[in-house]
């Protein structure tokens, strides 16, 4: 069943609260860095409770610092001597590890951006929802691993989930939430990614430094990669089935390589509803921050009449066999999304890393969920002990391609 975002009461709720307080769980990333970009321009609208990162000490402590957060974590526990000793000083707390970052989202922050790349998130950010908060959702890796699971936790909890995602922010704008039946299809627009038109001959050649170099967002390492395959639209398509009220066969996705259009809702009368931007992840996040109202960015403003045209192409599963396999995944459900978004997470890294080729990442995946029997998951544990054996499985075939 799907289950649908805040209705109005909860909207009202959440307005009365006002986001006051705020978490960001990976601050020194793509996304941590713009969300505090964002509050510095708005620095007596919110409280920095707590940042994180994983072994970024410099940057976190920095961070820390400039926001006065009330405590700062790095996930390596190796680092907190590190970090303790770059806060001297001053009266900001320090934590490191998996115990840390619980504290940091246990901390009473209304709105908490989940921001860490991967399932590394899903713990902390299942806490913060646990306390019924306020979750900017960035981390799309965890809703593709947990999926029903957490959306339970977040109606059991009374927590909010933002989609911060562009595409997802772009559909939480336009979506008639109140009158889904009235929605034919929802459309994702994928950039393509650098190779989109590149012969499909050559895509066995392409580089880690080729990957990440993406055309038109400046993101991680990791979701860089995800939009060369088009495995992050493949999430992305698992993602929307958790956090909008509609069939699996009523998401689709294109290609739109110039990043204006985010996301599209088809209804039922022939009207098509799209919401449109420059590409920059500020302008969601924005929308997070100050939901229920918006607030200034200081994002370029969109002028079409630059742009001149606008292009869309049908994706070719030949090109993107990611594609091909997420969709198969979002039928099957259960275990199966874990599966995938654990032997991708490995795969990514080892492409990275220059273990495996970039046609590699797909085939690694395929082979895992082909290993593999999928189930209904259950609690917290059924998903971490299937995300861990995934990964076995995949870091096995690593092994097989790379010796
Ligand atoms: P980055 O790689 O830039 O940042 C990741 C953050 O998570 C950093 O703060 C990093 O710390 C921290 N981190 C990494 N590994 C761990 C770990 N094992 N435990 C705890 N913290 C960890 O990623 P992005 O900001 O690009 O992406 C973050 C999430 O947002 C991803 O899920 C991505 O798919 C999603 N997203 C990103 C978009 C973008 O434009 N960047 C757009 C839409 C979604 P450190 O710096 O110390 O390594």
């Amino acid at each position: 069943m799907n289950i649908s975002l805040p209705d109005i009461d909860r909207l009202k709720l959440a307005k009365k609260e006002s986001t006051k307080n705020v978490t960001i769980l990976g601050s020194t990333g793509s996304i941590g860095c713009n969300t505090l970009d964002l509050i510095s321009r708005n620095k007596d609208k919110y409280t920095v409770k707590a940042l994180t990162a994983n072994r970024n000490v410099d940057l976190l402590a920095k961070q820390a610092i400039e926001f006065d957060a009330e405590l700062a974590v790095i996930a390596d526990e190796g680092l907190l001597n590190e970090l303790k000793e770059a806060l001297m000083g001053t009266d900001i707390n320090a934590a490191a590890g998996p115990k840390g970052l619980d504290e940091a989202a246990e901390l009473p922050a209304e709105w908490v951006m989940s921001s860490i790349v991967g399932a590394a998130g899903l713990k902390p950010t299942l806490t913060a929802i646990r306390r019924g908060a306020t979750i900017a959702l960035a981390n799309k890796e965890c809703l593709v691993c947990a999926g029903g699971f957490m959306m339970d936790q977040v109606k059991d909890n009374g927590a909010v989930i933002l989609p911060v995602d562009s595409e997802h922010n772009a559909i939480f704008q336009i979506l008639d939430f109140d009158n889904p039946e009235t929605v034919d299809k929802i459309t994702l627009t994928a950039s393509g990614g650098p190779f989109w038109n590149t012969d499909i001959s050559k895509l066995k050649e392409i580089t880690p430094a080729q990957a990440v170099d993406h055309p038109n967002w400046s993101m991680g390492a990791k979701i860089s990669v995800d939009s060369a395959t088009m495995m992050n639209k493949g999430l992305e398509l698992i993602e929307a089935h958790y956090l909008f009220p509609v069939d699996k066969n009523q998401l689709d996705i294109i290609i739109h390589p110039q990043s204006i259009i985010h996301s599209m809702v088809s209804y039922v009368d022939g009207s098509v509803l799209a919401q449109l931007g420059t590409p920059d992840m500020r302008t969601p996040i924005s929308y997070a921050l100050g939901w229920p109202d918006r607030m200034k960015t200081p994002c370029k403003k969109l002028d079409l009449t630059e742009i001149g045209n606008l292009s869309f192409i049908k994706p070719d599963d030949e090109h993107f066999p990611s594609l091909k396999i997420t969709r198969e995944v979002l039928q099957n459900g259960g275990s199966a999304p874990t599966i995938l978004n654990a032997s991708n997470e490995v795969a990514v890294y080892a492409f990275l890393e220059g273990k495996i080729g970039f046609l590699d990442i797909a085939k690694i995946v395929e082979k895992t969920l082909t290993k593999l029997s999928f189930h209904k998951l259950t609690s917290l544990d059924d998903v971490l002990e299937v995300d861990e054996h995934a990964r076995c499985v995949a870091h096995e075939l690593i092994t097989g391609i790379s010796e």
